[in-house]
């Protein structure tokens, strides 16, 4: 840790040293912009709310360019983002920009996205619902399991979902239906954008593995749970997930977070040690905390459905990249990893409504009195996170929001 991380550092930047948005001097989160009247995107990083325009100042044409720095430059960079946010120079207000003026976009172009499936109690809850008796598969506590994503389909905290068409058993024998979803889900999950990569045929290995993830986002891996159930087996999951996938606007970056790593939660003496070449990664777990809350078109103010945290996970993103890239396979500044949902031991923990109401046979009750089994047509679904601990400025990931909307009419 450098002098970033002091937890008494203050900025000039007007209101900047409340952390009522968690967005202090100690976070500064990268994001991609536009300004009111202009098409041309920008870099910018967020302080409290406040938008430092690093186009402007820092000469920074793109977010693209921070992702491929190396690991020793990222951290240079932020050093003097915060030294310009501490000490003021006069007329260096003119690069800021009020959080609310400015057109959030994806904070990278997305060339690729995988994502994993890395809680244990999320796969045991799930794998119970698809395979009651036998719910982990005998892979489980070896490999970290993944299925590859679509990145045409990431949208940004906001955009709208439109419930999807799909293939639909109707039971055990007839065929299908083509129909909209009816069992629509969200999944709580975190998000890591890939930094400077690794070359064909070269793996990065677990030790290094965070150098190349540049900051962490949140993400909703929307999910038609039946068309899911129809299409999964033998590939895994392909249009019950492509539809959509929604992250946050912030890349609150590995060195903001450097506060908050923990050791991974030990493995219970009875399961297997992992292959050496995912072991050893140290204080590879981040101790964020997540919740999702639900608010219906009905509903005024919104509910706590889960909460979680991102440190319970089986498996960590340095054991995903190094696993990602053991047979050599390429990663690439923009690259998205998703963790796969994050659920906890507890109820409360369930990070997915499928969890949630056990499929669907105990569902939700909202404050109205409407249940819900899964999402409906008018609801928003809200992903918040953050990181606190006593003496330690908070951190905030800040929100991912996606409201559903109504299927296609049928095609003529
Ligand atoms: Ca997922």
């Amino acid at each position: 840790m450098d002098e970033s991380h002091d937890p008494h550092l203050k900025s000039w930047v007007p209101g900047a040293n409340t952390s009522q948005a968690g967005f202090p001097i100690q976070n500064l989160p990268y994001c991609r912009l536009r300004k009111a009247g202009s098409s041309q995107p920008r870099a910018g990083v967020r302080i409290e709310n406040h938008i430092l325009d690093l186009t402007e100042s820092f000469s920074i044409e793109s977010v693209h360019t921070i992702l491929s720095l190396p690991k020793a430059e990222r951290v240079a960079l932020r050093r003097r983002i915060s030294a310009f946010l501490t000490a003021y120079t006069p007329g260096a207000e003119r690069y800021l920009i009020p959080v609310e003026d400015v057109e959030l976009m994806l904070p990278a172009d997305i060339g690729n996205y995988t994502d994993f499936f890395a809680s244990l109690e999320h796969a045991t809850n799930v794998g119970s619902l698809f395979r009651p008796g036998s719910p982990l598969q005998p892979n489980y506590k070896w490999v970290p399991i993944a299925y590859h994503g679509r990145a045409s389909s990431i949208v940004i905290s906001g955009t709208p979902i439109r419930r999807p068409w799909g293939q639909i058993a109707q039971n055990r024998e007839g065929p299908p239906v083509f129909a909209p979803a009816r069992r629509l889900d969200y999944e709580v999950e975190v998000g890591a954008l890939i930094g400077p990569g690794n070359a064909l045929g070269e793996p990065i290995s677990v030790h290094q593995a965070l150098d190349h993830v540049v900051g962490l986002c949140l993400l909703n891996d929307w999910s038609a749970r039946d068309i899911q159930t129809w299409e999964y087996q033998p590939l895994g999951p392909f249009l019950s997930k492509s539809f959509a996938t929604s992250i946050s606007p912030w890349i609150v970056t590995i060195e903001a977070l450097e506060p908050f790593r923990r050791a991974p939660r030990p493995r219970p003496p009875s399961d297997p040690q992992p292959l050496a070449y995912l072991q050893g990664g140290g204080y590879d777990a981040f101790d964020i905390q997540l919740e999702l809350w639900l608010r219906s078109s009905r509903m005024e103010e919104a509910m706590l459905v889960s909460r979680a945290s991102f440190a319970t996970m089986y498996w960590t993103l340095a054991q995903m990249v190094a696993h990602h890239t053991s047979n050599g396979c390429p990663m690439r500044p923009g690259d998205l990893i998703g963790s796969g949902t994050v659920s906890g031991p507890e109820k409360e923990n369930r990070g997915c409504l499928l969890e949630m109401t056990s499929g669907g046979a105990e569902p939700l009750v909202l404050p109205d009195g409407a249940t819900r089994a899964f999402l409906e047509d008018g609801d928003e679904v809200i992903l918040r996170g953050w990181c606190e601990a006593p003496g330690l400025a908070k951190i905030s990931l800040g929100e991912c929001r996606g409201t559903v909307l109504p299927a296609r009419p049928a095609a003529a």
